[in-house]
């Protein structure tokens, strides 16, 4: 497979974790598609996935990570003008279709989901709706763009701390719309959750699509 080099232009900090914007020659890619960065310097040459957070629209690409071990923290540090090596995109989260979208998204598994969200809205008016869960709103990456984007249906799910949104965990039941197709992002414990709810609540399993990031 083909490397490429991105140049990180700028980085915004959500709490400890940390969305980075880069810019390199890679080709095209579809919204909520993942590249692999590679450190030649570790033991895992293989590399490690992280989901693109920006949209195919958007000159800037990004990605937005957590800190947990050697590969996010590097990334995490990153500053302007560092470099890194990454694939191509791929991956097949978002399914095509333009039947009413319902996102759920829990911590930096916002990120594909908010690349999907953009684009969507970008190409067309289909119905959006987004529920996000994190322990706090200050470690929500794009909150406020989200609070800012034209016609989305979003509830926040902030559980760890006062705020003025919800203070629940997501219930899938609370979303369930007619026609809909769902997308799921997070960690395993939530993708699995939320998937188990869906389908118990009678949602056909080729209506669902999931992202998991973390054990
Ligand atoms: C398709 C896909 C898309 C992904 N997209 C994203 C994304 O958009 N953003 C993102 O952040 N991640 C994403 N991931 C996860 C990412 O690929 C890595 O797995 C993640 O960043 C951890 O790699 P690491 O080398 O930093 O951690 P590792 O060093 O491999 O650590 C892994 C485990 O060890 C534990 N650990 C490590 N260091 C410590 C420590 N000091 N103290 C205690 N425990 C520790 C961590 O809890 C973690 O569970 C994605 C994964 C997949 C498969």
């Amino acid at each position: 497979m083909d490397a490429y080099k991105a140049t990180v232009v700028a980085r915004e900090v959500y709490g400890k974790n940390v969305t980075l914007f880069f810019k390199t020659n890679m080709p095209n890619y579809e919204s909520g598609q993942y590249i692999t960065i590679v450190f030649e310097d570790t033991e895992i040459p293989e590399g490690k996935s992280y989901s693109l957070s920006s949209a195919p629209f958007e000159d800037v690409h990004s990605i937005t990570i957590k800190p947990i071990g050697e590969y996010s923290d590097r990334l995490c540090d990153m500053q302007p003008g560092d470099e890194f090596l990454h694939t191509e995109a791929y991956g097949y989260f978002n399914i095509k279709t333009d039947r009413p979208l319902v996102c759920l998204a829990a911590g930096v598994g916002i990120s594909p989901i908010w690349s999907v969200i953009k684009q969507t809205r970008h190409d067309s008016e289909r119905e959006i709706t987004l529920a996000y869960s994190g322990s706090s709103l200050s470690s929500m990456p794009f909150v406020d763009d989200i609070k800012n984007f034209n016609e989305l249906n979003v509830s926040f799910h902030v559980t760890q701390e006062d705020s003025p949104y919800r203070s629940d965990r997501i219930s899938a039941k609370d979303y369930i719309k007619g026609g809909a197709v769902y997308l799921i992002c997070g960690p395993v414990e939530f993708t699995r959750d939320m998937w188990e709810q869906l389908v118990n609540l009678g949602i056909s399993e080729i209506d669902i699509s999931t992202e998991v990031f973390f054990e």
